[in-house]
């Protein structure tokens, strides 16, 4: 507005200073040469209306300049913010989420010191039975902290991550190694039917993320199962397919399962407390991290089946 006001205000002196220059140089003239023809009479008013009608005109302009570039700009400076408006709002409501999932058991965990505190027959039995239980609750919170911890950094705008070219069928055996002692309390087997592939990954976060899809599998599966893992190649893609013979997942909870903090009810009901709700989001971070795509199809009462999608190489 400031450059348009300014190239107004020295165009309207321009062309003023050119009238009065042209008034000048016609007075002049009759003054010089007074035996020619005088030259036709100035007409003052049209002069006056010329200037009324530039100025009026440098003003619609200039309002339009205004009304264009403060509509645009606003527009623009909409489309700016709002990312990072729905970035603050993401945070916003990750931090009071995980508030509220911290609190309950923490407050469980008071309320329990209090009321035996306040028991005179409180014994040291007594007290060794809830010094186990509070183990547990501690454990659970450190297990949230720490599923927490890796979604925030997940949430990191420039979370820098190290790819690798890695053997999937080796990640494929430690993530199978560290959840073997789960299924051998349940007496699940895992059947790892892997190929062996090249993939350029993060181990460490491929590890985390096949873990995640294992533990699911076994937790949410009746005694005496089986679970697959296979693997295929399509073009330059790899799928790598979890299938359990589990509770399943009705089509009501299917859409909702990688919200943050999600659980399904079958989830809450016969599982009691175990697991926040975080393990799947996560999960669909590391796969986006990778670029690649994670599905899910269940049957209530027979399996699911969770495909993750992987490209095999990570273009720069
Ligand atoms: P949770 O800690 O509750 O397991 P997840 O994010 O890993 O959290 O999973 C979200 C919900 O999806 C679970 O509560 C459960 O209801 C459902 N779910 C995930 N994996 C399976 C599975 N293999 N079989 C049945 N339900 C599953």
């Amino acid at each position: 507005m400031f450059i348009s006001i300014s190239f107004s205000l020295v165009i309207f002196r321009l062309i003023n200073t050119e009238i009065i220059r042209f008034v000048q140089t016609q007075n002049l003239r009759s003054q010089l040469r007074p035996q020619m023809l005088p030259p036709p009479p100035i007409d003052l008013d049209l002069i006056n209306e010329v200037r009324r009608h530039l100025a009026n005109s440098l003003l619609v302009i200039n309002g339009t300049i205004f009304l264009v570039s403060g509509g645009l700009s606003y527009f623009l400076a909409g489309k700016t913010l709002k990312p990072i408006k729905d970035m603050v709002d993401e945070q916003n409501q990750f931090v009071s989420d995980s508030s509220h999932e911290l609190r309950t058991p923490l407050t469980s965990l008071k309320s329990a010191f209090e009321v035996n505190l306040r028991d005179p027959e409180f014994n040291l039995k007594q007290a060794k039975t809830l010094i186990h239980e509070s183990i547990d609750e501690v454990n659970k919170l450190q297990s949230l902290s720490d599923q927490l911890l890796l979604l925030a950094q997940f949430q990191k705008p420039n979370h820098y991550v190290n790819f690798e070219s890695i053997s999937l069928r080796k990640i494929i055996l430690k993530s199978i190694n560290q959840v073997k002692p789960l299924a051998k309390v349940k007496n699940i087997s895992l059947k790892n039917k892997i190929h062996e592939y090249q993939i350029e990954a993060n181990p460490y976060n491929l590890t985390e993320l096949f873990v995640i899809l294992l533990d699911n599998a076994i937790k949410y599966s009746p005694k005496n199962k089986k679970i697959e893992i296979t693997s295929q190649k399509i073009d330059h893609t790899i799928l790598i397919n979890f299938r359990d013979q589990g509770v399943g997942i009705s089509k009501k909870d299917l859409p909702h399962i990688f919200d943050r903090f999600y659980r399904a009810d079958t989830a809450r009901s016969k599982q009691g407390k175990n697991g926040f709700g975080l393990g799947l989001s996560i999960a669909q971070k590391i796969v986006q991290q990778h670029k690649g795509s994670i599905n899910v199809t269940s049957i209530p009462g027979e399996g699911s089946l969770f495909t993750v999608k992987l490209p095999q190489k990570q273009l720069p």
